[in-house]
């Protein structure tokens, strides 16, 4: 195992850095996303071992694979057992076909996996370096609350959430605006993609170098490592590993940090036959895997899986990256992936809102399975898959659920008319008080926000 390796730039105009840096960086500094240029091989010997192991302790085997230079194996381990001490139910559908639920942790979406174990890596880094690390976040629905609540009360970092007004449900604005401490809140006047644009935009101004700032998006690598745990957590629960069974992850995307996640698994060693990836009515990946062609959306589409709504997905440059192709960050390819190896591996499909509708209540129908929208785009998007491939139909698959229904209460009342359970993490939430700041989707106002809390 390479406990060393480094990561390079996708844009390749940058000195390759270890993940100390990578981690703080965030974005490269030629606006490319760090890559890690080996990755640790997962022997069938060693997948079998990890069978049946709670998940803390397969983080844990995993990712100190990656953190060797940076953590002790025992602190690797302790952050581990601290980051992840709630469930990863894997619920049997029908056939081999499961859904995974990622969304027992306390904001009840799989952002919270990735975010407590970079809170714990980056409170770490931040507590040998001294001063202060601000981190800025700009959130479609769920990312902000995940990295807010994994980083309140660090000690050394500050986190500053935008989020578009109009687009996030009230309990995902409200899991947000109720922390305060060392979080402050923002609500912006525009849409996620003025969010972004904002943030960016942040990172490359000079003016703001005295400010150390750094991503909690999913461009920053320490958000896809720990994605990768659950593919493999979820393979060595369900699979024949002696046997190298195949399996088949279904995943609902829309910055494709998840997804990456899952393809890092993969070329680790997880016998992974293909990767079903879903979007929604923003479907720029699909129709680019179809045609070549790259067209971002904009603005995006507002759909009910608002934390998809990403017209130009930051994590594209680096599946392209993966493929041997090379695409900078306004979404310009200079040299094509391969696009035949990904039509092997990736089985793309854009689904819209009355699709994701009436999938929540066939599903709910035919399994009494509860999805919420982004699972149900998932769902949807494995069911059309198994139609074009009826010869996949008994192979071992995984369909992952993103966030909790009750997180979208009216839309699972609408839909299936039950008023799902609120997870612990939720109760109480209603009656929070709430405090932020409104601002227009301007930089200008961003900009003087930041230099008033932060500058010294
Ligand atoms: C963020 C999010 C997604 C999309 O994940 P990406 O890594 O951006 O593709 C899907 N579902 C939910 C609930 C999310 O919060």
């Amino acid at each position: 195992m390479d406990q060393q390796t480094r990561y390079y730039s996708t844009n390749h105009k940058v000195p390759e850095v270890k993940l100390r840096e990578a981690l703080l960086q965030g974005q490269a500094g030629d606006l490319g996303l760090f890559m890690p240029k080996h990755l640790p091989h997962w022997t069938t010997e060693e997948l079998a071992d990890l069978a049946d192991r709670p998940y803390a302790e397969i983080a844990h085997l995993a990712l100190r694979r990656f953190t060797g230079g940076m953590l002790g194996d025992s602190e690797c381990r302790a952050l581990c057992n601290d980051a992840y001490d709630f469930d990863v139910p894997l619920e049997h559908v029908t056939r081999k076909t499961y859904v995974m639920r990622l969304d027992r942790g306390p904001t009840a979406s799989f952002k919270d996996f990735a975010a407590r174990m970079m809170a714990r890596w980056l409170g770490r880094l931040v507590r040998d370096r001294g001063g202060e690390l601000v981190i800025l976040t700009a959130t479609s629905g769920d990312t902000g609350s995940a990295v807010a609540h994994a980083f309140h009360g660090v000690e050394g970092i500050r986190v500053v959430v935008l989020f578009p007004v109009k687009e996030v449900s009230d309990r995902q604005r409200k899991q947000m605006t109720t922390i305060g401490g060392n979080v402050t809140t923002t609500a912006v006047e525009g849409k996620f993609d003025d969010c972004q644009a904002m943030v960016k935009r942040a990172f490359a101004d000079p003016s703001l170098t005295s400010i150390r700032l750094t991503s909690a998006n999913s461009i920053n690598i320490g958000r896809l490592l720990p994605q990768s745990v659950y593919y493999i957590y979820a393979y060595t629960r369900l699979a024949d590993i002696a046997a190298g069974e195949p399996i088949i992850f279904c995943v609902p995307s829309g910055n494709f940090g998840d997804m990456m996640g899952g393809l890092l698994a993969g070329r680790m060693g997880l016998p992974v036959r293909r990767f079903v990836i879903a979007t929604n009515a923003n479907d720029e990946v699909p129709r680019f895997l179809a045609t070549g062609r790259y067209e971002k959306i904009v603005p995006s589409r507002v759909c009910i899986s608002n934390a998809m709504n990403v017209g130009h997905p930051s994590n594209l440059a680096r599946l392209v990256d993966l493929y041997g192709g090379r695409m900078d960050e306004q979404g310009t390819l200079h040299q094509p992936p391969d696009f035949n190896a990904m039509g092997c591996d990736l089985y793309a499909v854009g689904i819209n809102d009355d699709e994701t509708r009436r999938t929540i209540k066939e599903a709910y129908a035919q399994f009494n399975l509860l999805l919420e929208p982004h699972g149900a785009v998932g769902w949807a998007g494995l069911t059309r898959f198994f139609t074009e491939h009826p010869e996949d139909a008994d192979v071992l698959t995984v369909s992952l659920e993103t966030a909790h229904p009750a997180k979208f209460p009216d839309e699972i009342r609408a839909c299936v008319g039950v008023d799902p359970d609120p997870p612990p993490s939720l109760v109480g939430l209603d009656q929070r008080k709430e405090c932020y700041t409104t601002i227009p989707a301007d930089y200008d106002a961003f900009h003087e926000m930041l230099v008033g809390e932060f500058k010294r």
